[in-house]
């Protein structure tokens, strides 16, 4: 269980692993990770969390984290390269892929809160 100083103030956000959006009271810890806990005040969960959203303060630590992108050059290597490089690698990737196999042969898996954060920061 993670040791939480009382006068830190919890954060009011959005789990980001499905479409429910629960809210969620992330209080910091002080030393880069927080407690966790359900947002007794908004409307999608009243408070509660699933298993998944209750394990969210153990996916904040940066020690096993990708912090910039990478491309395998060769089995077992690994390459940082810029983000425009990455991007360019990938596109060429699916469209390589969607010539080869069809439109069909892509998916994305995303969920509907992945970006709250990320889209409410430029609209504020
Ligand atoms: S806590 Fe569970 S149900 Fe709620 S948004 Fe997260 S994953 Fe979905």
């Amino acid at each position: 269980m993670t040791s939480v100083d009382a006068t830190l103030r919890a954060t009011r956000t959005t789990c980001p692993y499905c479409g429910v959006g629960c809210g969620v009271l992330a209080t910091p810890d002080g030393s880069g990770g927080a407690a966790i806990s359900g947002d007794p005040e908004h409307p999608a969960n009243f408070g509660r969390l699933c298993s998944k959203g209750s394990a969210l303060g153990e996916t904040l630590g940066l020690d096993d984290r990708l912090l910039y992108p990478m491309i395998r050059v060769s089995k077992g290597t690994m390459e940082r390269v810029a983000w425009s490089d990455a991007l360019d690698h990938i596109a060429h990737r699916f469209a390589h892929i969607i010539k080869r196999d069809g439109p069909g042969a892509v998916a994305f898996y995303l969920s509907g809160q992945l970006l709250t954060e990320d889209y409410t920061s430029p609209t504020s």
